[in-house]
């Protein structure tokens, strides 16, 4: 047998159809053995599962609360309390507000070497700095997952990164993400795993590798992957889970449809610079620049390792701006404690925070009105911060210490720092565990929590207008934003009216329903990598809710596109990008839908322009019943 991969062994080992792996585009079926959502996804994700009627979830299934944790109102508590109650009936483990942000506290106590899994939030790839394949999938996807076990995807491709070298003492894993994204660029990683490989990875700390896949996230990729070593068995032992390691790592000679060289001794400190994760600059070259606000913590950096690096840097010297910590979990918070980490940051001034997403998600934490805030998070799309008109940059926790204590963007210092290491606390007892859930008052249902609607099936001629034309770069938050309207989630008629497209063009939800009503269908036109950021999939059903029909655009991101498919929405791409120039908003357009698996055309004023499918043709009766939903209704038995 020729010599495999690490990405292909994993994916060998899950296979279920086809027999063999094919090439890459093809789709493949796989076995999952984890999947999870967090409560931005996770109650529709739940509501779907409800909506099939499934009485049991198959993999180990996990619903973590972490990303909004405000109780300012019945809105999030009602969800948390959906969640806890659905997950007991359902046998889902429930990790309760403030145990922790779901992929830190997933890969602390869930994920193992070789293991596969979905989770309903874009950085699930997290889990790849423990060697195992986990992808961000749309809720419909995760429910999917936990229903049957099992999770179709397109055929990877597999470009190796060969780490030589060693970082210099003022980089981390950040840096060498950055460098990665300054490489490949934010949609360079589409349909790829990127697996890291050579003899810098044993120099890499587990919770560095997992900051360096979390942020596969913001290429594009697929997922990302390392192989496991003695760090990985290290992290392991010292959650108490020593019995779950496997070394893992790819055949000698195993190929790889390309690769990329890092010498990570050639790293510099680096920063991606508002407002794209792929804007990389060198931060020397914005050294002085007055900032308002420091953020540390979010999945991508919120070890102990990684705060305990930034207090050492503090030394208790005072910071100079507003500067907030989020720990990863509650574990990370009381290891901190212990190590007299806390005190040391009540001490320099720094504001500590709750174990969540918080400001990442626009929880809490806005910076001021033309704010610069520095954050050692994943994104800095515009206005996620919650504040309009603030930038945002994203940097390492080192730069994040040495910047919180001048005020001013600064190079962090070349320097050895000792971290007083303590053992973890290990904090599984904040789980419930379905099988020790207290099942008797049946799943609560507050008023937050609307039943699913029910879509149309596709009309044989898709008729109606352009209502909106968009440029570039169009995210998840740009469709449908969080923050404030985070809460609303479960409520899709009040989160589609009050925020959908609301950030692009604040009367479209009126004229969407105004359109809708009068019989209309409507279209999105767009340009490049339309849908990118979150796996957000009420970036997909808010617009159907609201009467969208197909979205054009030149080019998708992967996840985005499955969440249309599973909502109705059909998902083209102009054949001539060009074309794109010659459609207004406002015109009135139509296509004939009758045969998907045939050539495609927009109709416009009476020219044609020709289209492609941007979804696969074993999705086409699930486009015509109107959804995903309703194509398991009609398909699934057992
Ligand atoms: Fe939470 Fe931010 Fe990570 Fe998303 S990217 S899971 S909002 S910390």
């Amino acid at each position: 047998m020729s010599a495999l991969s690490l990405t292909h062994k994993i994916l060998k080992d899950h296979l279920v159809e086809p027999a063999a792996l094919p090439a890459p585009g093809e789709l493949i079926k796989i076995k999952i053995d984890e999947a999870f959502t967090q409560d931005a996804t996770g109650t529709m994700c739940m509501l779907q599962l409800e909506a099939m009627g499934v009485s049991k979830v198959k993999p180990l299934s996990v619903n973590f609360v972490d990303h909004s944790m405000l109780q300012s109102g019945f809105r999030n508590p009602d969800d948390h309390q959906y969640l806890r109650t659905v997950a007991a009936k359902l046998g889902i483990i429930f990790s309760p507000p403030g145990t922790g942000i779901c992929h830190f506290t997933n890969m602390e106590n869930f994920v193992k070497p070789g293991m596969t899994g979905v989770g309903a939030d874009s950085h699930t790839v997290n889990a790849g700095g423990c060697s195992a394949i986990f992808m961000g999938a749309g809720g419909y996807d995760v429910a999917l997952a936990m229903a049957t076990g099992m999770y179709t995807m397109p055929m990877p491709k597999v470009t190796r990164v060969n780490l030589t070298g060693k970082l210099p003492k003022n980089c981390m894993g950040m840096d060498v993400i950055l460098k990665m994204l300054e490489i490949v660029s934010v949609k360079g990683g589409k349909g790829i795993i990127f697996e890291y490989a050579g003899p810098g990875v044993k120099t890499l700390s587990l919770t560095e590798r997992a900051t360096i896949t979390n942020m596969g996230a913001e290429m594009g990729a697929t997922t990302s992957i390392f192989p496991s070593d003695e760090n990985t068995k290290a992290f392991l032992e010292s959650r108490g889970r020593g019995g779950d390691y496997k070394a893992m790592s790819a055949d000698e000679g195993a190929s790889y449809d390309a690769e990329i060289n890092i010498n990570l001794s050639e790293i510099e400190p680096l920063i991606a610079i508002y407002p794209s994760p792929g804007n990389v600059e060198k931060v020397k070259d914005h050294a002085g620049t007055k900032i308002h606000q420091v953020c540390i913590g979010s999945c991508t950096n919120s070890s102990f390792e990684n705060i305990a690096t930034f207090a050492e840097t503090l030394k208790g010297k005072r910071v100079k701006v507003d500067t907030l910590l989020y720990p990863g979990s509650r574990s990370v918070a009381m290891q901190l404690a212990d190590a007299g980490y806390i005190k040391m940051m009540f001490a320099s001034g720094v504001r500590i925070m709750e174990n969540g997403c918080g400001a990442c998600i626009g929880q809490g934490g806005s910076p001021p009105s033309e704010g610069i805030t520095l954050r050692t998070f994943n994104r800095n799309f515009p206005k996620r911060s919650g504040t309009d008109d603030a930038k945002c940059h994203l940097i390492s926790p080192l730069v994040a210490a040495a910047s919180a204590l001048t005020g001013e963007i600064t190079v962090p210092e070349a320097k050895d720092i000792a971290i007083n290491v303590v053992p973890p606390v290990i904090d599984t007892d904040s789980f419930i565990m379905p099988d020790k859930a207290d099942k008797s008052e049946g799943i609560v249902r507050g008023p937050n929590i609307m039943a699913l609607p029910e879509f149309s099936p596709l009309p044989d001629v898709v008729k109606g207008e352009v209502l909106l034309k968009l440029g570039d770069n169009i995210s998840t938050d740009d469709i449908q934003p969080a923050g404030v309207y985070l809460p609303l989630r479960s409520n899709v008629k009040e989160y589609a009216m009050q925020a959908t497209y609301r950030l692009v063009d604040g009367t479209f939800a009126e004229r969407a329903v105004a359109h809708r009503d009068a019989g209309g269908e409507g279209f999105i036109i767009g340009a490049e990598n339309y849908g990118q950021g979150s796996s957000r999939e009420h970036a997909a059903l808010c617009p159907r809710w609201l009467g969208i029909r197909a979205v054009i655009v030149k080019s998708f991101a992967r996840i985005h596109v499955a969440n249309l498919v599973n909502f109705g929405i059909v998902p083209m791409t102009f054949k001539n990008p060009a074309d794109y120039d010659k459609i207004k908003q406002g015109d009135t357009v139509s296509f004939d839908a009758k045969d998907l698996a045939g050539d495609l055309f927009l109709e416009v004023n009476g020219q044609k322009f020709p289209l492609e499918r941007a979804f696969d043709l074993d999705v086409i009766p699930t486009l015509k019943l109107g959804g995903a939903l309703a194509q398991f209704k009609a398909t699934f038995k057992g």
